[in-house]
């Protein structure tokens, strides 16, 4: 087994994981991106977050061109539990 969970590890998590909001908006800087992409490759558990992430973002942009479709703070509320609204 190999020792990758280290405190090292999970803080980089941590920080890459902060940064997937911006990632999947196209807002990271292109260096940053590749960082990103890199370690999904090799952490699953990033991985799952990423994915769980994109499909949330896809179902936000289709009930945003549906506003009726959902009652009001519905989306919102989805987000804030994936930590995506830090305000
Ligand atoms: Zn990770």
């Amino acid at each position: 087994m190999s020792n990758t969970h280290t405190h090292d590890n999970f803080t980089r998590c941590q920080q890459l994981l902060g940064q997937l909001n911006e990632y999947a908006d196209g807002e990271l800087a292109i260096d940053l991106c590749h960082e990103l992409e890199l370690h999904l490759t090799d952490c699953t558990d990033c991985k799952i977050v990423f994915d769980t992430l994109t499909k949330t973002i896809k179902l936000y942009h289709l009930l945003d061109e549906n506003p009726e479709a959902i009652p009001a703070g519905v989306e919102e509320r989805l987000l804030r539990r994936l930590n995506l609204v830090s305000s």
